[in-house]
C-alpha cells in the first residue's frame, strides 16, 4: 500500500529559515554541537503517513501530526 503524504500542523508561522535554533553555528569540533541536535530533530519530522497499534490493538493510519516546538523553535516532538 502506498502511503500518502502526511498531514502537519505546524503552529509556528515563521518561514523555515527563520527558525530561531538556525542562528546557532554549526561547531565542527563539538560532538554536542547544538545546531546538529536542532537539525537532527527537524529532520526526523515524518513526511508521509504512518501506521500504529492503537490501545485496542489495532493497526491505525496516523494521516495527521501536530509539531511541538520549544523556545528556540526547535522540534521538541510531535503528537497524533
Ligand atoms: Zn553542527
Amino acid at each position: 500500500m502506498l502511503l500518502a503524504n502526511l498531514k502537519i500542523k505546524d503552529k509556528s508561522k515563521k518561514p523555515d529559515n527563520m527558525a530561531k535554533w538556525k542562528k546557532f553555528k554549526h561547531e565542527p569540533e563539538n560532538i554536542d554541537c547544538l545546531h546538529c541536535k536542532f537539525q537532527q530533530a527537524e529532520d526526523s519530522i515524518p513526511i508521509e503517513e504512518f501506521t500504529k497499534i492503537d490501545e485496542e490493538g489495532k493497526q491505525v493510519t496516523v494521516k495527521e501530526i501536530t509539531i511541538i516546538r520549544g523556545s528556540k523553535d526547535d522540534v521538541l516532538g510531535w503528537v497524533f
